[in-house]
């Protein structure tokens, strides 16, 4: 079978939330040429882009890899649904469109464990760099950024009477959960500009995609990181029925996420010696710590319903503490 072959300068691997910026960035100054391979389609759909069916493409084939856990003991040995995006915008196409960053104690803890250059004070000005807050910036928060944010705009007794609840239980509010204070009951941002969802591919891949350097194939399944000795030098993909290599002059970018980056790793020979040995893949680096697994979150949601004379009076609205919790009426 005949294999095409080309070169690049970057070839990235997943048109998810690392592989848009990625794009963005590495082509903005028009030098070097970048091929980013996805193996999902469009993400032109109502569901997607519109903010309000957040929960109709996480639980679509189409955009969804429909990747289920083994069975969970302490589940009665059920499966679960483990939603990845598969779309251009990747997970973040079909995410929850809460926009929380990190705790800065998370970041100080790994500057103090090694991880120099990654304390809140180092981080913080990219998130602003980042961020279109709807509200205007801030000393922690941006407003001129790709990524738009903003408050709900819908008004429901229930978030107020959410929010003094806490109160009342004896925990703090907070005004800003991006902002001075994370900790505490108070009203979350979404990652929504101009009524759509702000994905990683209308804030970043679109915009570029007009340039010149930049191509973007979609329907291309990365199968192969290919080597030089322990160098990588490019990727073998599966695009229309047939393989394909492309070659990087200068780098090899895995943005596949966190389940399909350690597979592809893997299926290159990169991971633990033994295991991959046993499933009789030549092992180009033993490297135990490319994982098998990525820690999960479990996350529990509370619904009301008000009877259908009330609805519509009230359409849908989330109010989200930083514990997670979701108090959603229809
Ligand atoms: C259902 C859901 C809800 C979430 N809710 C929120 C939220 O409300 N707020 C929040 O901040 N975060 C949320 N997240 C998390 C957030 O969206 C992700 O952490 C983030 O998008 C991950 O970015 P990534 O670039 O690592 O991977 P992804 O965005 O998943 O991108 C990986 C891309 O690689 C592609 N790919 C994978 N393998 C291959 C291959 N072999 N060849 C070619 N392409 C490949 C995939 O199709 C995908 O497009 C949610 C995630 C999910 C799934």
């Amino acid at each position: 079978m005949s294999v095409s072959r080309e070169t690049f300068d970057y070839v990235i691997v997943g048109a998810g939330s690392a592989g848009c910026v990625l794009a963005d960035r590495l082509t903005e100054d028009g030098r070097d040429r970048v091929l980013v391979l996805e193996y999902g389609g469009s993400d032109r759909s109502l569901w997607i882009q519109m903010p309000t069916a957040l929960y109709i493409p996480m639980n679509m084939a189409r955009y969804d890899w429909r990747y289920y856990t083994e069975p969970e003991p302490h589940l009665g040995g059920r499966r679960l649904h483990t939603p990845r995006g598969k779309v251009l915008g990747g997970s973040s196409s079909i995410n929850g469109l809460v926009y929380v960053r990190g705790n800065p104690l998370d970041f100080e803890g790994w500057e103090a464990e090694g991880a120099a250059g990654w304390g809140y004070r180092d981080v913080l000005p990219y998130f602003k760099r980042a961020e279109r807050r709807a509200g205007g910036g801030d000393e922690y928060r941006g407003a001129e950024g790709p990524l738009a944010t903003r408050r709900g705009r819908l008004e429901n007794p229930l978030n107020a009477a959410w929010l003094e609840a806490g109160r009342q239980a004896g925990y703090a509010l907070t005004a800003d959960m991006n902002g001075f204070r994370q900790e505490g009951f108070g009203e979350m941002d979404m990652t929504v500009g101009g009524g759509r969802r702000c994905s990683a591919a209308n804030a970043y891949l679109r915009p570029a995609m007009s340039r010149p350097n930049l191509s973007v194939r979609t329907h291309a399944l990365a199968t192969r990181v290919l080597f030089d000795g322990r160098r990588a030098t490019g990727i073998r993909y599966e695009r229309g029925g047939g393989s394909h290599e492309v070659l990087a002059q200068r780098e090899v970018l895995l943005c596949a996420g966190p389940i399909n980056t350690p597979q592809l790793l893997k299926l290159s020979g990169v991971g633990p010696a033994r295991e991959l040995a046993g499933l009789g893949i030549d092992v180009v680096r033993d490297l135990p710590g490319v994982a098998g697994s990525s820690p999960r979150t479990a996350s529990a949601r509370a619904t009301t319903s008000r009877p259908a004379a009330s609805s519509a009076a009230a359409p849908a609205c989330a109010t989200r503490t930083s514990s997670s919790i979701s108090c959603r009426s229809r």
